[in-house]
Parts: structure tokens; sequence; C-alpha cells
């Protein structure tokens, strides 16, 4: 397996050295002959070649295996002609990374301010009101004055039907819930598109139970009672705020992992942003990146059928469990460890 690995900004190449130490171990034990090709992207891109992401990277995610993307500074880049460009939303855009899949689960010996629960939000990846990647050319956000903005929001049956599909095969697979969470009362014409395509889909998953919920009642609920849900999607933006919600639940947005998967590519990417208020000081959790790299190994063997890469992912996914109970983690979840010591004690798990 082929790796592209971007350590990225801030917290990002603290948590990817310590995703790599796990991954190193776990290849060994598996014999999943991993590979791991390393390049900058974000400021350290930037200050080197003029640009946060160079284009001849697309060609190497497009000949790996999976990319591995630690966050970057986003906020940072403004100005895409000054070759500041958005890495994460480069690599969903040009790969077709539809699906945006994210885990949150609460795990047993660590205090949670809610209830047990053990659910999957399904966001939409690709329109939306992301202004710089819903456009063919050009950007959705629009000056019309110094004081008046448009920003659009695309939605398009293609894109509703299959993140839908996307859904309702992963619910099909676990406890057969599917919650759509939507604003059809006020986006009538886009979210009412959006729901209307998950029911019809959902009709043909039989076994499947749906529910949909208004977004806003959405933040309630999942706070009040997170157990109820199973699988949950929806569009972009109302995921993106949603996930950061579900990972906190958890525990910490530290435990938050995410998959963007598409027909043919996958990418690994924490669910968080790179964190620079604790950037350099060995305390973030490296278990958002890890857990998204188990969802890519997860990924790559179900595509090609090798049982060893389940087997693999399956491992770090106890090992975690173990290793938070044990207190081997760091401090946001209780643990007394710093990052790289979590990505060593880990990794010796994983070695034996
Ligand atoms: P953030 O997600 O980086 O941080 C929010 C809070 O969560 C902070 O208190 C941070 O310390 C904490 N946190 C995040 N990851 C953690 C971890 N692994 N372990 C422990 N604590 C963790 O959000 P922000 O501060 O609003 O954004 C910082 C930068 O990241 C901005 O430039 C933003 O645009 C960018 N961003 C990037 C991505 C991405 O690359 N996918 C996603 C979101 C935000």
């Amino acid at each position: 397996m082929r790796l592209l690995v971007l350590p990225g900004d801030g917290i990002g190449p603290e948590i990817t050295s310590a995703t790599q130490a796990v991954l190193r171990a776990a290849s060994k034990r598996f014999d999943l002959g991993l590979e791991m090709d390393e390049h900058d992207v974000g400021h350290a891109s930037l200050r080197q070649h003029g640009t946060t992401v160079r284009p001849e990277l697309l060609d190497l995610a497009r000949t790996a295996d999976g990319v591995m993307l630690g966050p970057t500074a986003t906020f940072d880049f403004k100005d895409e002609a000054k070759g500041q460009i958005n890495p994460s939303k480069f690599f969903r855009k040009e790969l077709d990374l539809f699906a945006n899949v994210r885990p949150a689960r609460t795990y047993p010996g660590m205090k949670s301010p809610v209830e047990d629960f053990d659910l999957v939000v399904v966001r939409e990846n690709t329109e939306g009101f992301y202004a710089d990647r819903n456009m063919e050319q050009g950007n959705g956000e629009i000056l019309v004055t110094p004081d008046v903005v448009i920003s659009l929001r695309r939605i398009t049956r293609q894109c509703c039907e299959r993140i839908a599909e996307a859904a309702c095969a992963l619910a099909a697979r676990r406890r057969k819930r599917l919650t759509v969470v939507h604003k059809a009362n006020v986006l009538k014409i886009g979210d009412g598109m959006f729901l209307d395509i998950c029911r019809a889909t959902v009709a043909r998953y039989p076994g499947i139970e749906m529910d949909a919920v208004i977004v806003d009642a959405m933040m309630a609920h999942v706070v009040r009672h997170p157990s109820r849900y199973d699988v949950i999607v929806t569009t972009n933006m109302f995921g993106d705020i949603l996930s950061d919600l579900t990972a906190e639940l958890s525990g910490s947005l530290g435990l938050g992992g995410s998959l963007n998967a598409g027909a043919t590519h996958a990418m690994a990417q924490a669910a968080h942003g790179s964190a620079p208020d604790i950037a350099g000081q060995d305390v973030a959790n490296p278990f958002s990146l890890i857990l998204s790299a188990v969802l890519l190994l997860d990924w790559h063997g179900e595509r090609h059928q090798a049982a060893r890469f389940g087997e693999a992912a399956r491992a770090i996914e106890t090992g975690i469990t173990q290793a938070i109970a044990a207190g081997k983690a760091t401090r946001d979840v209780g643990g007394t460890l710093g990052t790289a010591a979590v990505g060593e004690a880990l990794a010796a798990l994983i070695a034996n």
C-alpha cells in the first residue's frame, strides 16, 4: 500500500509523525507492505514553492493507494492567485472525494458529558455552501458592493444521490438506522430535493429505518440522546458543524477521525483544524489522524479484498480503546502522555 503523506500546518506534523509510527508497526505485524511518500503542503510549501499545494501532488495522489492529509491553516490562505490554495479543498475537488465519513463514539473508562453512543456522520463533501469548490470556474462568493456579499450554495441531484447511497450502504452494514439532517423548512428547494432523494434511496434498502430532523433541532437532540443515532447523512456545511459537535461529545475533537472517499480514491484527514493554540507543545491528540488512517486501511482492504488491512485496522482501534482506558493518551482524553509518546505506546502495543 503506497500512501501519499502530507503533514500540514500547526499540530499536523506532530500528529502525522505519531500516526506514521503506528502505521509502521501495523504494517510490520500485518504484512501490509506500507510505503509512505511524504511531501509538504500548507505554509511550509508556500515558503518553499510559492504555493500551498504543488500541482504535481495531484498526480502523486492519483497514483497512490491513498492520501493522508494533516490539518492545514486554511484560514490563512486567502488568495489562490498568490498560491494560497486550501489543500483540503484541492484534493476533495480534484479527486472527487464526495463522501466525508466521520465516526464518533464514546470510549470505556473515559469521562463523557453524555450517554454512550456510536454514530457516523456522512457529509456531502463537494458542493453546498463551500464557495471554493462549488463552481467549475470562479468562486461561489461574490462581493456585489463593498457592503454586500452573495454566497451561493450549490445542490445537485447527482451529489445528493451519491451521498444518500453511500449513507444507506453504510447504515445497511451497521444498525440500519438513517437520520437525514436538513433545513428543508427554509431551504425548501435545495434541502427539499436532498430530503426527497434520501427518502427514495432508503426505499431501495429494505430494513433501513429513516427519520428526518431539522438541523437546528438536531443540535439539541444529539446532545440529549446521542445513542439514538446510527448513521446521519447531511449536506456539506451542516455535516462539517455537526461532526465537530459529535467528536467533542465523544470526549474531544482530538478523537475526530474522518475519511474523504470517492469512487476510486480516498484521503484520511482528521476532522479538526491545525490547532495553532497547542501547536509545537507535544499535547495534541494524534488519535484523530490515527482513526482516520484506520478508515483508510478499511477502505483499501475492502477494495482489494485483502483481509489483513481490516485486521490491522481492528488492532489499531482496539489499541486506542485500551490506551484510553489505561491513560496512555493525551490530556484532552484524560491521559498523561505527550503526542509522540502516545504514538510510540500504541505502536508498541500493536507490535506485540
Ligand atoms: P481547530 O479545529 O484547529 O481547533 C479547535 C479547538 O480544538 C482548539 O482548542 C484546539 O486546540 C482543539 N483541538 C483540535 N485538534 C485537537 C487535537 N488533535 N488534540 C487536542 N485538541 C485539539 O479549529 P480553529 O482553531 O478554528 O482552526 C485553526 C486553523 O485550522 C484555521 O486556519 C482553520 O481554517 C483551519 N482548519 C483546517 C481544517 C482542515 O485542514 N481540515 C479544518 C478546520 C479548520
